[in-house]
């Protein structure tokens, strides 16, 4: 492989290698079954717990709050239709949003097919939840309040700690999504009166297929996955114990270094952002200009196609993603850019680029003057582009 820029971290990160060499005698050496007796069994619960304590410490949680998963979509949905089932008696109109990951608006729409009521608050042009609208949006049958940290598309923050409050002063459960948020923004679960939160391994250069979810303590949830005592019974499957192990690995090395990380990060997406803004005419940023994740950058080109340039920039060894078209399957663009108000011709033109610890300034030059070189190509063989460049020199 020649050269590779990648940046796409949130759509998943490379596993760190120390990460890596911490799982590996979980694979090999001790990999007995973390609920028989012998001591080789006894290794994996002890490892188990080490993570739990790990993580519990990074969002100041309990170790017993925090439940292992297959991953984000697993926490997800575990929050949404256990709480569902489990406070139905009380009500059954949930509170979300309309820019959350595909793992909440779809199991909303599941819950919907039986009865639930969901309410989709919208969100301003930067990707801001409309925190007053959401408020009022609450009724005595409200059980839930589901708002992702931070958004995957756009990078934007939410409001998450006024959100919080608002649920606590009503009585409602809080949960969110912060998959993306996880390790990339301090988190603290009492300050944020967060009742749920919803995490991932593979975005933190940690394993794919491993996440958690944490539960407070006296929050009435159903088990999820029926069948062994694991996870205080509440998710069944023998543990997956290297992934677990690596997952405890990656919080810890994520947090130790998030400070100094996201500043560097920060401060070359700036870099990014004013370099495409100033150079490329006809550009916008999308998501909100400082409350934004320090590791995106997501633009929208008028007169292109997004999908065209991730490929024209695949091969010049870029990774990014669009925010358009096929790669959901489908023909309309991301409802992350409807919601904010992007008109569907701009929104079909969107590039997300997020970047990773090691991202330099030298691979943002070498993008920037890519992508800048790649969008004027595409532009000259626009008709659309040509129509308008001949009006506006009318
Ligand atoms: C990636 C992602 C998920 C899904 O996590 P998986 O571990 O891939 O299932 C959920 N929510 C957000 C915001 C994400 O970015």
């Amino acid at each position: 492989m020649g050269k590779l820029i990648y940046l796409d971290n949130a759509a998943t990160t490379k596993t760190s290698p120390t990460v890596v060499e911490a799982m590996l005698p979980y694979f090999t050496e001790y990999y007995g079954n973390a609920s028989s007796i012998y001591s080789i069994g006894t290794k994996s619960k002890e490892a188990i717990n080490k993570s739990r304590e790990t993580i519990a410490a990074t969002l100041g949680a309990k170790p017993e709050e925090i439940y292992f998963t297959a991953g984000g979509s697993e926490s997800d949905n575990w929050a949404l239709k256990a709480t569902a089932e489990a406070y139905e008696s009380k009500g059954k109109h949930i509170i979300t949003t309309k820019i959350e990951h595909h793992a909440i608006l779809h199991t909303c729409e599941y819950l919907e097919k039986r009865g639930y009521e969901i309410s989709y608050i919208d969100v301003d042009e930067n990707g801001k939840v409309k925190v007053d609208e959401l408020e009022r949006a609450i009724r005595p049958d409200t059980i839930l309040i589901s708002v992702m940290f931070a958004n995957n598309e756009i990078g934007t923050i939410q409001p998450i700690k006024e959100i919080g409050e608002i649920a606590k002063k009503h009585g409602i459960l809080f949960h969110t999504d912060a998959v993306q948020a996880y390790g990339q923004l301090p988190i603290n679960v009492d300050e944020y009166h967060i009742d749920m939160l919803s995490s991932s391994g593979h975005k933190l250069n940690g394993p794919k297929g491993i996440g958690f979810l944490y539960i407070r303590k006296g929050v009435k949830i159903r088990s999820f996955i029926h069948g062994g005592a694991q996870e205080r019974k509440r998710r069944a499957g023998t543990e997956n114990v290297p992934g677990i192990v690596g997952y405890g690995k990656a919080a810890e090395e994520a947090f130790a270094t998030m400070k100094e990380r996201t500043a560097k990060e920060a401060k070359l997406r700036d870099y990014l952002i004013d370099r495409v803004l100033k150079e490329i005419p006809y550009t916008r940023l999308n998501g909100h200009r400082t409350d934004r994740l320090p590791n995106n950058a997501n633009f929208s080109f008028q007169f292109i196609e997004g999908e065209s340039l991730l490929i024209m920039l695949d091969m010049k060894g870029i990774c990014g993603s669009s925010g358009s078209a096929c790669t959901s399957g489908s023909l309309d663009p991301s409802h992350v850019l409807m919601a904010i108000g992007l008109p569907h011709e701009i929104a079909h033109g969107s590039l997300r680029l997020t970047l990773g610890a090691d991202t330099t300034k030298e691979d943002i030059d070498y993008v920037v003057d890519e992508t800048k070189a790649i969008v004027e190509r595409l532009r000259s063989m626009s008709p659309l582009y040509e129509d308008f460049v001949k009006k506006s020199q009318q």
